[in-house]
């Protein structure tokens, strides 16, 4: 038996870590939600709770997949899903949608996508929290993670639009990074960013039953642009795959290649060692955010803050001499 008392758990929050450890979907829910919470008492319970789910943790593939709307995402991630659900897996999908921290709404997670693989028990889809910063999305969806795979689902999907930051987010929380492209793009390859390309472990042409010679083309181009990147791997060179989601062509062979990356991945201590290096990174962000928000707080430096910026804006004074200032204000009281 788990020492709950010593975790700092009591009452509602020992049910709701029981609930997570049975696989309940409503307690998972309801955790969830509690780490996405902003109060500093639901805060607080939050990382309770993390701490005593984390050691049932870890024991899944997390896939990171990415690309503009209409690509085919929902189409894809449902087929896929129910594909896994069909080998016996237990699913969970999660967003990290930039759009919902700009205007609320959201291009992703919405209720009616995937209607299929969110009436199984099996599954688990969460839409992304809309509310704060890109940061602040990522944090409480890499806290979800977790708290999915402590609720046993051992296959975890983390899904993004093709927008820089939120991709590098993406690939900063999972073992495995994919990117989903539409056939006709070849002609515009190089508009896909080179440092986005360089996150791929994985490129899928989606919709390659509408035109199957373009989407072949369009592979063939990216092998060899691909083959011109360094590989983050000195172990795999990403593949090129086609495949049709609305059709379920191909499905097959991107799950050989998942675990192909897994094994090899996995023999090479490079899997491992992402996780460790992906846990620490996570730490060092979120001591620079509270320092940036304990700066900001100061109370010293909230009295200046305005002016000296007015002044860097003004030409007045030089950023770096703005900045050692505020620097400096906030080194006076300890
Ligand atoms: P998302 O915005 O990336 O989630 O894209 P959706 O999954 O909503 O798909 C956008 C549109 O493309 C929908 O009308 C899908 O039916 C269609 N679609 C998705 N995958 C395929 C495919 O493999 N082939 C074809 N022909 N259409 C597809």
């Amino acid at each position: 038996m788990t020492p709950m008392a010593e975790l700092g758990l009591s009452g509602e929050d020992r049910d709701l870590f029981e609930g997570v450890i049975a696989g309940r979907r409503r307690a998972l829910a309801k955790a969830i939600t509690l780490v996405e919470s902003t109060r500093e008492d639901h805060r607080q319970r939050a990382q309770s709770l993390l701490a005593a789910l984390l050691p049932h943790s870890g024991r899944s593939l997390r896939i990171g997949i990415s690309g503009v709307p209409g690509v085919g995402k929902s189409t894809f991630i449902e087929a896929f899903g129910m594909s896994l659900i069909e080998r016996g897996h237990r699913v969970a999908v999660l967003a990290v949608d930039p759009s919902s921290t700009v205007h609320g709404g959201s291009i992703l997670g919405d209720k009616t996508r995937m209607e299929l693989l969110a009436q199984r028990e099996e599954a688990f889809i969460r839409p992304t929290p809309s509310s704060g910063s890109l940061g602040g999305v990522a944090e409480h969806t890499r806290e979800a993670l977790l708290l999915c795979e402590a609720a046993g689902h051992d296959i975890i999907i983390v899904e993004t639009v093709g927008v820089g930051q939120s991709e590098t987010a993406v690939a900063g929380m999972t073992d495995c990074f994919v990117l989903l492209q539409l056939p006709n793009a070849g002609d515009d390859l190089q508009a896909i960013k080179k440092g986005i390309m360089e996150l791929a472990d994985l490129v899928v042409f989606n919709k390659a039953d509408i035109d199957p010679a373009a989407a072949q083309l369009a592979a063939a181009q990216m092998r060899s642009a691909l083959a011109m990147l360094h590989p983050a791997s000195a172990n795999w060179q990403p593949p090129v795959l086609t495949l049709s989601a609305l059709r379920k062509d191909g499905l097959e062979e991107f799950w050989q290649v998942l675990e192909k990356f897994r094994d090899t991945l996995g023999a090479s201590g490079e899997f491992a060692a992402r996780r460790r290096h992906q846990a620490l990174a996570w730490m060092w962000q979120l001591v620079d955010s509270g320092l940036r928000d304990g700066f900001r707080r100061h109370p010293a430096v909230s009295d200046r803050l305005a002016d000296t910026a007015a002044e860097v804006e003004a030409g007045s004074i030089t950023p770096t001499a703005a900045a050692r200032r505020l620097l400096d204000l906030a080194g006076q009281q300890k």
